[in-house]
């Protein structure tokens, strides 16, 4: 790739106490891109995302966006260069309606999506618009957690598995936003651990192992891959 990487990560390391969690991940993500990141359970995948948002209590190494340096920066910093973080556990807040729910993260920079398009992107959650946050199924609060920072502004999307939890048949519609964001312009990052799913949406896979970046494979040589992956994943 000639272009510059809109997200490069160097040599990332996190902490979480005494705990080293990370040991140099080495990723980069173009513009428009839609990358997974795959691995075991506790092969650091959820740290990375954090890290890169800012949100763990030590970090070192290089996270590059858009011609910035956001390694020292304070996540509403990070926030304000254009990145977004939607966690595994979604955030919807039960007593507030949809609406409510979105109307929730300030609009942080020029370029969040407003009401009427976020209705457009997601029709099932402009049906629900009045239903309060428990009344969701975990179909809708996944989608309302993804709408939601798209009022942000945000240009780069860093999902916490999208899919997990949900009948395959709302994976497939997930799968169908995903495409439907990196039309619209958005590039994401996403963490998971169904990499049927992941072969679905992403144009290349990056696998973590122990904290760092193994393998990467582009989408198109997924099926080829097959063995080495399974060895990795353990499936
Ligand atoms: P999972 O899908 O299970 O979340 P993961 O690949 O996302 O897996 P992480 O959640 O990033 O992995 O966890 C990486 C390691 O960091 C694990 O050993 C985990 O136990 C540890 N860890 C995660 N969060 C914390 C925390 N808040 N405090 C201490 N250790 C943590």
């Amino acid at each position: 790739e000639g272009a510059s990487p809109l997200l490069a990560v160097r040599g990332l390391e996190a902490w979480y106490g005494e705990s080293h969690v990370l040991h140099g991940v080495t990723l980069d993500v173009h513009e428009g891109e839609v990358v997974t990141l795959l691995g075991r359970n506790g092969a650091g995948k959820t740290t990375t995302l954090r890290s890169i948002m800012g949100l763990v209590p030590k970090r070192s190494g290089s996270v590059h966006y858009a011609g910035r340096e956001l390694i020292g920066a304070r996540s509403d910093a990070i926030a304000r260069a254009g990145i977004a973080y939607c966690p595994e556990e979604r955030g919807i807040f039960a007593s507030l309606d949809v609406t409510e729910n979105l109307m929730l993260p300030p609009v942080v920079r020029p370029g969040g999506l407003p009401l009427e398009t976020i209705y457009e992107l997601f029709p099932n959650l402009k049906e629900r618009a009045r239903s309060q946050g428990t009344k969701l199924s975990g179909g809708e609060q996944q989608m309302l957690a993804i709408a939601r920072i798209l009022r942000t502004g945000a240009k780069l999307l860093l999902l916490d598995e999208p899919s997990e939890g949900l009948a395959p048949v709302i994976v497939q519609q997930i799968g169908r936003t995903i495409r439907e964001l990196k039309q619209r312009g958005f590039t994401v990052l996403l963490v998971e651990q169904n990499f049927r799913f992941a072969q679905t949406v992403a144009d290349r896979h990056y696998v973590m192992e122990h904290g760092k970046v193994v393998d990467m494979v582009r989408n198109e040589d997924l099926n080829a891959s097959m063995d080495r992956l399974h060895e990795y994943l353990g499936v």
